[in-house]
């Protein structure tokens, strides 16, 4: 697999939050960038910087290191992008994706969803039994939904996500 740069802003913005992409960008072939100098260049506080660097330490997508300033006496910490995590977390994502649709596929099979005919809210049979089978938004009375295209769907999506995690293990 090739990372490339939409793979990498897609993963950093799915794993730390859409607003780190700019740091991202500049940080990328950088070493040991201080965070006063990342600030200035992506002009953000410096405050509001160090919070997006380290939901990315989180994820583990950047490192530093530490330098004590002579003059002032206090630290100075140094950032380098961590690019071998973007394969890991590419994947990561998903599996995580994979999961919740197999977890919504469950719910979808295995429950009655209504819907009035201006499809206001989709309500599950519990839901629809308090409402007494009256849509809350309009008045109307509720049908049971045909879902056996959503349900096609997220077996789609199932298979698709499944084959490509499956070209990865080999
Ligand atoms: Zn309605």
């Amino acid at each position: 697999m090739r990372v490339t740069s939409k793979i990498v802003e897609q993963v950093v913005s799915e794993a730390s939050g859409e607003d780190v992409i700019p740091l991202i960008k500049y940080l990328k072939d950088k070493k040991n960038i201080s965070e006063f100098k990342i600030a200035e260049k992506i002009k953000k506080e410096v405050n509001e910087t160090r919070n997006m660097l380290y939901r990315l330490y989180e994820a583990n997508l950047v490192s530093f290191i530490r330098k004590k300033d002579k003059k002032k006496g206090w630290y100075i910490y140094y950032w380098t992008f961590n690019p071998k995590r973007i394969k890991y977390l590419f994947y990561d994502l998903k599996r995580k994706r994979l999961d919740n649709l197999k977890s919504r596929l469950g719910r979808e099979e295995n429950n009655y969803f209504f819907i009035c005919e201006d499809n206001c809210i989709r309500l599950d049979f519990e839901q629809a039994t308090d409402f007494n089978f009256k849509c809350p938004e309009c008045g109307k009375l509720v049908n049971q939904e045909d879902n056996a295209q959503k349900i096609k769907k997220i077996k789609d999506e199932i298979e698709k996500l499944k084959k490509e995690l499956k070209k990865r293990s080999n």
